[in-house]
């Protein structure tokens, strides 16, 4: 039983995800920056595309969506809460819901910060999670309705998952985001490692998606901040995780 993800870049750094029950052929996509990528890809496939799946509401992740769902017909799944800045959907979603593509089964993860509506489908049996702007390569997404309290939050849920989860996040941000965190992790031989590993990827044009939640706690600051060594190196030993995750958000913003 697996399920299968063909990833379609959009835009200039965004990414869809086409998936597929390999059992059933049901096919969905997880975000629809621009629908013509994403149609030419399932057409050269020759796949059908019943669902289309939307992180957040922000243009560069539904901006195709309307189009999309018209020349193929996809029921389009979104958040509840955030239903009246969505485009229309036919199937809204909260908390906890799970939704079926085929026989894979998606949970429904409140993941707000970078929007408050914010939603992540994490597929259990095949351990992927779709994080859109929220847990992103090497970082997370930047804070445009949320409080730190909130993402700090969204961050301990994804630490909460099978450590062998893929993250497949809305953007190639992976350099800029390497960047930044050896900037506050340089002694970090992992993330040395992997900064080159990034470089390597982006010169041969491949993605650097998906990573691991494995590897991204061995060297995403974000979900770093509330390990003791971590603080050391910070010179922040008595500050509450949350106050570290704030300080390196906030650093991030002006890097
Ligand atoms: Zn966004
Ligand atoms: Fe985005």
């Amino acid at each position: 039983m697996s399920l299968s993800v063909i990833i379609v870049p959009c835009l200039i750094d965004n990414y869809a995800y086409l998936i597929r029950c390999e059992e059933t052929g049901h096919t969905a996509v997880i975000d629809v920056p621009d629908a013509y990528p994403i149609l030419n890809m399932i057409n050269e496939l020759g796949w059908k595309l019943n669902s289309i799946l939307i992180t957040h509401h922000h243009s560069d992740h539904v901006d195709g969506v309307e189009q999309l769902q018209k020349l193929t017909g996809a029921n389009v799944i979104g958040a509840k809460s955030d239903s009246h800045r969505l485009p229309n959907l036919n199937i809204s979603v909260s908390t906890g819901d799970v939704i079926s593509i085929g026989n894979q089964q998606a949970e429904i993860l409140n993941t707000p910060g970078h929007t408050i509506g914010h939603i992540s489908y994490f597929f259990k049996d095949s351990k992927k999670v779709f994080t859109g702007d929220s847990l992103m390569s090497l970082g997370c997404g930047r804070l445009f309705e949320g409080t730190h309290k909130m993402m700090w939050n969204t961050l301990k849920l994804f630490m909460k998952l099978p450590k062998e989860t893929l993250v497949y996040s809305g953007h190639e941000y992976s350099y800029s985001n390497a960047k930044f965190a050896l900037s506050v992790d340089s002694s970090n031989t992992r993330l040395k490692e992997y900064y080159k590993e990034i470089q390597d990827l982006l010169k041969d044009n491949k993605y650097t998606v998906p990573t691991s939640l494995e590897l991204e706690f061995a060297i995403n600051p974000f979900l770093r901040s509330a390990l003791p060594e971590f603080k050391l190196g910070l010179d922040m030993c008595q500050k509450t995780d949350h106050e570290v995750f704030q300080y390196l958000r906030i650093l991030k913003d002006n890097f």
